[in-house]
């Protein structure tokens, strides 16, 4: 049973890949928003060998399953009211994810057009591939 803590409504994300949690946590902007998050790290796993977890608590409403399908559709996402997990959310590919992450390419059009939203299509589903919109620079989804 996964542990739900002291969260009346939100959501636990699990199976995380170690050491991606901090990452996710200002992906999906919940460094910007007054909730109680908690990040636990190099949880162990016996699917994974270690694992993170995300935890917050918020509007179920807020959460951008797109943001989480780009970074890892294999991430578990539980969905929780009155205390209880009531729901699991599978994760898809989204077919275009608009500023989660910026283009590299110094010579694309959105380094110079600074107010230009940062647009990445999926190319590829098999080998998850997105490019940007503007110059089809292969997008980098690890830091
Ligand atoms: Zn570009």
């Amino acid at each position: 049973m996964l542990n739900i803590g002291q969260i009346e409504e939100g959501f636990v994300l699990d199976h995380i890949r170690a050491g991606e949690s901090l990452d996710i946590y200002y992906k999906l902007g919940l460094d910007k928003i007054d909730n109680t998050v908690a990040i636990i790290k190099n949880v162990r796993s016996d699917k994974m060998g270690k694992k993170d977890i995300l935890k917050v608590e918020c509007d179920v409403e807020m959460l951008d399953l797109d943001v989480l399908g780009f970074i890892d559709h294999n991430i578990t996402v539980n969905v929780v009211k009155g205390g209880k997990i009531v729901e699991k959310k599978r994760l898809t590919l989204p077919k275009e994810i608009v500023n989660v992450i910026k283009c590299k390419n110094p010579r694309c059009i959105t380094s110079i057009e600074q107010e230009l939203p940062h647009i990445f299509v999926l190319t590829d589903s098999k080998h998850e591939v997105y490019r940007c919109k503007y110059c089809e620079e292969k997008a980098v989804k690890r830091i």
